[in-house]
């Protein structure tokens, strides 16, 4: 059995190291999923408060405004009110006849009294009615003022709950990051921290990789395999890392890798020079940064390598597509497919 990349590896026998083999040695996935899990629910909870913020303000404007039109009716009140003020004052000036009320009570009360009279009811009337009207306005002012301040107050408090509860998440999700960052660094993956993709590999960004074109993906969101030159998809690097350190278990070295993420011009001209050989730019797997061509043996279907990539690689998400053991035949072409390691 001969290889181009490295002599086969003739290791232990496999099947009593197979059993041994853990799911994921390195704990990588697990870690991902739960790095992606905690972002997420930080980015819920942070859309939560912002929609919560902007209900408060809606509520405090609602009161506003309420307020507004309260102290609106209460300026019309008063000019109401003024008038009958000041016929009250005229009337102090100018008594009701020259004794007062005194001709009504002994009957002496001409026309022009008893219109007096009236009018005086009728404003004291006037008076006690605006008078009401006030103090029901002014209770009315009172509780919706009460009522803004409570309002306020609670909304402070939801505020800063919310707040302390995105802290604390925003606290879990960094040290999940951290320890994924670290795992892989550990690892030889050279990583950046999230936030500042432009650096290194962002480990959470392997969904927007999605929205780029095939062979177009921006660097930053690919990921380097610990073989050097080599980069993937960031959840198809760190399912590979693991699939890797579980083939260095087994047969003391990494797995030996000839390709994985081709950008559209490398695919372009891989195409040219062997037609046959490569699938039409832009539509190949390599562009995704889901693919990677493998040596090492692996290439040969019937070696130890070959059948232990696919016996075990499955747990990692990664695998040997149907089409590639005959048209064409690709034994050492392997892909990655996040639903797969998302039921692991
Ligand atoms: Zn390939």
């Amino acid at each position: 059995m001969t290889s181009f990349c490295a002599p086969a590896a003739h290791a232990a026998p496999l099947s009593e190291s197979l059993a041994e083999t853990p799911k994921d040695p390195a704990g990588l996935t697990a870690l991902r999923k739960q790095a992606e899990q905690s972002a997420k629910e930080l980015e819920d909870a942070t859309k939560a408060l912002e929609k919560r913020r902007s209900d408060i303000a809606a509520s405090e404007k609602q009161l506003k405004d309420k307020l507004r039109s309260l102290q609106t009716t209460e300026q019309q009140l008063a000019q109401v009110r003024q008038p009958v003020s000041q016929m009250a004052e005229l009337l102090y000036e100018q008594p009701v006849g020259a004794d007062g009320i005194a001709p009504f009570v002994s009957g002496d009360a001409g026309a022009g009294t008893l219109r007096a009279m009236t009018d005086v009811g009728q404003i004291v009337a006037e008076r006690q009615q605006a008078v009401e009207q006030t103090s029901q306005l002014y209770t009315q002012t009172e509780q919706l003022a009460a009522q803004a301040q409570d309002l306020r107050a609670s909304n402070l408090l939801a505020e800063a709950q919310m707040a302390a509860e995105i802290d604390t998440l925003r606290q879990r999700s960094d040290k999940i990051v951290k320890s994924l960052t670290d795992a892989l660094v550990k690892l030889g993956i050279k990583i950046d921290k999230v936030g500042k993709a432009a650096l290194g590999c962002n480990p959470l960004q392997a969904a927007t990789a999605n929205d780029y074109p095939n062979g177009l993906i921006p660097r930053a969101m690919l990921c380097p395999l610990q073989q050097k030159g080599f980069m993937l998809r960031a959840d198809a690097t760190i399912a590979f890392v693991s699939l890797n350190e579980a083939y260095r278990r087994q047969f003391g070295k990494q797995i030996c890798v000839t390709s994985a993420y081709r950008s559209l011009s490398e695919q372009q001209s891989v195409y040219y020079r062997r037609p046959g050989f490569a699938a039409v730019p832009g539509r190949s797997n390599h562009g995704l940064g889901l693919a990677a061509d493998l040596c090492g043996g692996v290439q040969n279907p019937g070696s130890a390598q070959f059948r232990w990539m696919e016996q075990n690689s499955k747990k990692y998400g990664w695998f040997h597509p149907a089409w590639a053991y005959s048209s064409p035949f690709e034994p050492w072409h392997w892909e990655y497919n996040p639903k797969i390691d998302s039921v692991l």
